[in-house]
């Protein structure tokens, strides 16, 4: 089984701790993430062969993501250059309680060149061919122009006549969108082209200004989303698929330091271990269990050395 992840990777600042003295300056910590990028990586932490594809620039940034993709182990083979061009840059806000917000320097990043240049996405559209499983996220349609948004769904639906599989996160965030409006006319449209939708509630609220998950599901349905995940932080997942609505608790994590990553590990969990043929209750509590390991760390990739670890029970960790 290989899935390729396609969206957009960015410089990410940290905050580490408060220095004293000078009142409150945080000290940053550099790193890089993005949300299709951070599934990719724990995709492929799961034992999955990955790809991720995006555009990145030629400068030391963009090296860098390279680098870490392919420690990682993941292909990088369909990443193309743009030359006078660098990577997007977030910074990251904790509150006490381990919220988190997000401020953006993105409007220039490459990756908002995907699928867009006819040349390469020839070359983009036969690779993406010999993938079984596609990943992507509301993020990853925001920052696409809308003919190149055109040509991946016309893509997608050979793509799944073809027997390929497509897992999406509507991810939604008003910034990266004109309107509320068009968000849902283009989120709409994806998910008709979904066989997994693995989706925030907090999203889908924000989205679609749904007050139950019931709508939701009824909307989802109506897509004709087969497998259909809805995360709500650290109250139950819900499942709804083949007829059956389960809801699958959420363990308790002791100590909740940074929830950035939260939902993209758990899509990666989830993903990982549908692809290797567990069931979906099953990839339910492995996604369960690679968030909280991320969720216990700041920033949005925790190093693999504690990815790796194992737990006081002596428990392998990794999901
Ligand atoms: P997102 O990061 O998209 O906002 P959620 O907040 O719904 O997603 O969280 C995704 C997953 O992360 C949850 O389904 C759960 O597995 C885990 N998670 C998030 N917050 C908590 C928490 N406070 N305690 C335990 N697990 C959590």
């Amino acid at each position: 089984m290989k899935l390729a992840a396609l969206g957009e990777v960015m410089v990410e600042l940290a905050p580490q701790a408060v220095s004293q003295g000078s009142g409150q300056k945080a000290l940053l910590a550099q790193s890089y993430a993005g949300d299709t990028y951070n599934t990719a990586v724990y995709i492929a932490r799961g034992g999955v062969d990955v790809s991720y594809v995006t555009l990145l620039g030629e400068d030391p940034y963009s090296e860098e993501v390279l680098t870490r993709l392919a420690s990682e182990g993941i292909d990088t083979s369909a990443i193309a250059r743009l030359p006078g061009r660098c990577p997007g840059l977030y910074m990251i806000q904790n509150t006490a309680d381990g919220e988190r917000y997000f401020t953006y320097w993105r409007g220039e990043a490459p990756a908002r060149e995907l699928f867009a240049d006819p040349a390469r996405r020839e070359v983009l559209r036969d690779y993406l061919r010999k993938m079984d499983c596609l990943y992507l996220s509301g993020i990853t349609l925001a920052i696409m122009n809308p003919e190149a948004r055109a040509e991946l769904l016309v893509f997608l639906k050979e793509y799944r006549a073809n027997g390929g599989r497509v897992a999406f996160d509507s991810n939604y965030r008003p910034r990266l969108w004109a309107s509320a409006e068009a968000a849902r006319s283009v989120v709409a449209e994806f998910l008709q082209q979904a066989d997994m939708a693995l989706l925030t509630f907090e999203d889908e609220q924000a989205l679609w200004g749904d007050e139950l998950p019931d709508s939701c599901i009824k909307r989802n349905g109506d897509f004709g989303v087969a497998e259909l995940v809805i995360k709500r932080g650290a109250e139950p997942v819900l499942l709804q698929y083949q007829g059956d609505l389960v809801s699958v608790e959420v363990p308790a994590v002791s100590s909740v330091v940074d929830t950035t990553g939260a939902g993209d590990s758990f899509n990666a969990g989830y993903l990982a271990a549908r692809l290797q043929g567990a069931s979906p209750e099953d990839a339910i509590a492995a996604g369960n269990r690679c968030a909280a390991r991320v969720i216990g760390h700041r920033g949005a990739i925790i190093p693999r050395a504690d990815y790796f670890a194992t737990d006081a029970s002596g428990a392998e960790a990794a999901c």
